[in-house]
């Protein structure tokens, strides 16, 4: 819909704007009632009947704002509020509803609804914006169900034709294509090929750091890289008891070395530097037997694609070192790498400038975890905004957080989509915000 007329379009005006608190946490709690579980969580799995019962609720809620509606090929669904100009790249922002099997309410819910708040707080003051805004729910961002995880936006962004989505099976060996065709959210809109102003997604953290700080938002600049390794040590099964010290071959000494060494690396890099081991399978694992061989899984992370490769040469360094000194072979192989995420500066900007306006108490930070937003980030200028989550906790059914905080990512998310959707080139929409 094409909007026209004397709508609220000057900065001064759209500054003292706010979303309806009450009715997002209203719309949260109504839409956790779908798979909630007894613990107070959610198991809303990607294109279980659940799923659709879910999809079916917001969509109505999208489509009674106004929106109009599309969903492409892999089920992504996308509400559009229009613009003066709706040949112009829409300001895009959204998430999932899918839940992990003992999910929280709050994980990507959180996202989509926040910006369904920000079309119906534009509905209720009248803006009329120059960017159309699309608020949009991604398929089976979780994973849990079907592999890959963030499938439906990964497929939007490129990474997956829809082909390789439709073919994957979940355990019960049925494919995402037929359950998805069971819900009837397989759309005959194109999968990606939109123009886009700026993509945000709101989100709540999923880790401590801001609720130990004692900060309302993070303003997210990106997002870490990551190299996964498989390790092999190899060196001689013998007897526990007539081997002498300085005769063995121990695997087990040169792992535990290593476990001792990916976590001092981590902390050499730090604060953003992090590395795991996760995996170890010890043989024959007897409790005689000076162990011939392990194999371990290393996890690497870090924000700078360079800091990580640095990470990478001092844990082969390590191994090398490690397998010298005690007479054993060390097999490291690197099995995946994503290379970090660096978010847009202006869509970044606008998320803090927006954060300041308002008065929140903030920091600026990467995300740890994965999120729709990653492969956004490849096509489309983009940034995140975070609000605590209780005790950092996520993927769990106690996962919580507070009404105000929520309320107050959605007002940050608000003057972002303002600051890019005005038609200002300044970000001067979030400049003027009232701090009444
Ligand atoms: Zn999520």
């Amino acid at each position: 819909m094409k909007r026209s007329g004397v709508g609220l379009t000057a900065e001064h005006a759209t500054g003292a704007l706010r979303v309806d608190g009450a009715r997002l946490w209203r719309s949260l709690m109504e839409l956790a009632q779908i798979g909630a579980t007894p613990k107070g969580g959610v198991c809303r799995l990607a294109l279980t009947d659940l799923d659709r019962r879910g999809r079916d609720l917001v969509m109505g809620w999208l489509r009674d704002s106004g929106a109009s509606i599309e969903i492409d090929g892999a089920g992504n669904i996308f509400a559009t509020r229009g613009g003066r100009d709706d040949a112009a790249a829409a300001v895009l922002t959204g998430s999932h509803i899918d839940t992990q099997p003992s999910g929280g309410k709050f994980d990507g819910n959180y996202g989509v609804l926040a910006g369904l708040e920000v079309l119906r707080t534009l509905n209720d003051a009248d803006v009329v914006t120059m960017h159309p805004v699309t608020v949009a729910v991604w398929t089976n961002e979780e994973g849990s169900r079907f592999v890959p995880v963030m499938g439906g936006s990964g497929a939007f962004a490129g990474v997956y034709t829809l082909e390789h989505l439709r073919q994957q099976r979940d355990i019960d060996g049925i494919s995402f294509g037929e359950a998805l065709d069971a819900i009837g959210y397989a759309g005959d809109a194109p999968i990606g090929g939109r123009k886009l102003e700026a993509y945000f997604e709101a989100h709540i953290e999923q880790g401590p750091i801001l609720e130990r700080e004692e900060k309302i938002i993070g303003v997210v600049t990106g997002a870490l890289g990551l190299r996964w390794y498989d390790c092999t040590w190899t060196g001689q099964d013998s007897h526990a008891g007539p081997t002498p010290m300085e005769a063995r071959r121990d695997a087990l000494l040169g792992a535990s070395r290593m476990v001792e060494a990916v976590h001092a690396l981590a902390m050499r890099h730090a604060p953003d530097g992090r590395a795991t081991v996760g995996c170890m399978q010890v043989s024959p694992n007897s409790r005689n037997v000076v162990p011939g061989r392990v194999t371990m899984t290393v996890d690497m992370r870090h924000p700078d694609d360079e800091r990580l490769a640095a990470m990478d040469r001092e844990l082969r360094d390590t191994a090398d070192f490690v397998a010298r000194e005690l007479g054993l072979d060390c097999d490291l192989q690197q099995v995946d790498h994503v290379p970090a995420s660096r978010f847009d500066p202006k869509c970044i900007d606008a998320v803090r400038t927006a954060t300041r306006a308002l008065g929140l108490a903030h920091r600026e930070m990467v995300s740890g975890a994965g999120h729709d937003a990653i492969y956004l980030a490849r096509i489309a200028p983009t940034s995140m905004i975070f609000v605590p989550c209780k005790d950092g906790i996520s993927h769990n059914e106690i996962e919580d957080a507070r009404p105000e905080h929520l309320e107050a990512g959605a007002n940050v998310l608000l003057h972002a989509i303002l600051a890019r959707a005005l038609g200002s080139d300044s970000a001067a929409g979030a400049s003027g915000i009232d701090h009444g």
